[in-house]
């Protein structure tokens, strides 16, 4: 097939044409077990019939209005976040970076507001993501995704993640926010330790800096909890969703308090698409589904039976050291004699049939439906011990 799409991508061997479930097919007919859930984007498999239902009665009835007026699917997937999170009020856009722009923005403001322009250095962790806008990419800690787009916005410094000493000494009277990823997604299914959430809330509070926990890849019930900040009992100020949230339809969104919140005034911030009434519609629907105790239910009994299995496998084969994650949000750490391949493994898995991530070279990422099947996972993991093992052989 001719490509026509900028060369930023590098696009795998096969082209994806149908799905259903976590079941895809190729333009040639093939299947495929889907782990990889578009990136812990279709949270309730593919093609699930209710967003269908939903999308297809959103499409009969009005598109985009624009936010000169505001919508029922918008106010009820705002209800819904309202009600089962510590926030008070959502900000809609269409995608994780751009929910983490709004987020800092948001935190810019707020302090500048409150104690003027001195108070807005970014505190952030090294090694995180939180999308690609100039100033997401300039906040995540990797340097390799803004060196080549300088100048970069200033006033933003990185510390070490769960390294609580760090922490403390970069949080200060300047720090208007200090941004983490409950587990960093993707350099490594990296989970914060619950000392290094307690004392990042505690510097804040001292501080008058607010807490932005990025739950973009974490939220919408990946960890068995529809937010990841609910295992730790760390409350942040502000926390960004996207991917899971549409549940394949694309938005983003941050929640916060009314105090917070306050600050965006009339035309502080904005985006024309935003909260449009299909994607929130949709959400909507994945809302129900995702929050039902049974679905959270699920994630919890298949995380563990998932993780369980990659371990056995691991120690099996010999390349997976360890399996960490929280519930169906799963790395498995490639051993020493593997550590950096992990992209030669997520192609071997889709020789045979088997769609995984990475997430960074030495991790490779299971961010699995929700409602993901018996039958489903057991077919994959089949999979996957017959890629690892055809693997192991052709490199001996
Ligand atoms: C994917 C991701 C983003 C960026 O989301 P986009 O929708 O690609 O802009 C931000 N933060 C985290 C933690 C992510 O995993």
């Amino acid at each position: 097939m001719q490509n026509y799409l900028t060369p930023n991508f590098s696009f795998a061997p096969m082209i994806p044409e149908r799905a259903l479930g976590s079941r895809v097919w190729d333009i040639g007919g093939r299947e495929y077990i889907d782990l990889s859930g578009g990136i812990a984007v279709n949270a309730l498999g593919h093609c699930h019939p209710d967003l269908v239902a939903a999308l297809a009665e959103q499409s009969q009835k009005l598109w985009h209005i624009s936010n000169i007026y505001t919508t029922q699917p918008a106010q009820d997937l705002a209800k819904k976040l309202v009600e089962n999170t510590f926030a008070d009020k959502v900000f809609f856009c269409n995608s994780g970076a751009e929910a983490n722009e709004a987020a800092l923005k948001l935190a810019r403001k707020h302090g500048r507001d409150r104690f003027g322009e001195n108070k807005h250095e970014i505190v952030a962790c090294l090694n995180s993501f939180h999308g690609r806008t100039l100033f997401t990419v300039s906040v995540g800690g990797q340097p390799k995704y803004s060196q080549d787009y300088a100048p970069l916005p200033q006033g933003i410094r990185h510390v070490p993640f769960n390294d609580v000493e760090a922490l403390k000494a970069a949080v200060g009277g300047q720090t208007c926010a200090v941004i983490i990823e409950p587990i960093q997604g993707e350099s490594g299914i990296l989970p914060a330790t619950r000392e290094y959430l307690e004392a990042a809330r505690e510097m804040c509070d001292r501080h008058g800096a607010l807490l932005i926990f990025d739950e973009v890849q974490t939220g919408m019930g990946h960890t068995g909890k529809l937010f990841a900040y609910e295992h730790y009992g760390v409350v942040p100020d502000i926390l960004s969703s996207a991917k899971a949230l549409g549940g394949g339809f694309p938005i983003g969104a941050i929640l916060t308090t009314d105090q917070i919140a306050s600050t965006f005034g009339p035309g502080t911030h904005g985006s024309t698409f935003g909260g449009n009434p299909m994607a929130c519609a949709v959400g909507s629907r994945a809302f129900d589904i995702i929050n039902a105790p049974e679905t959270l239910a699920h994630v919890e009994t298949q995380g563990k039976k998932l993780q369980t299995a990659l371990a056995a496998l691991g120690k099996k084969t010999g390349v997976f050291e360890e399996i960490r994650g929280m519930g169906l949000l799963i790395g498995c750490v490639l051993a020493g004699p593997y550590k950096g391949r992990a992209g030669e493994i997520t192609a071997a898995a889709l020789k045979h049939g088997l769609m995984v991530l990475v997430a960074g070279a030495n991790v490779v990422r299971l961010a699995p439906s929700l409602l993901l099947s018996d039958e489903d996972m057991e077919e994959g993991l089949k999979r996957l011990e017959a890629a690892l093992e055809g693997w192991l052989e052709a490199n001996h």
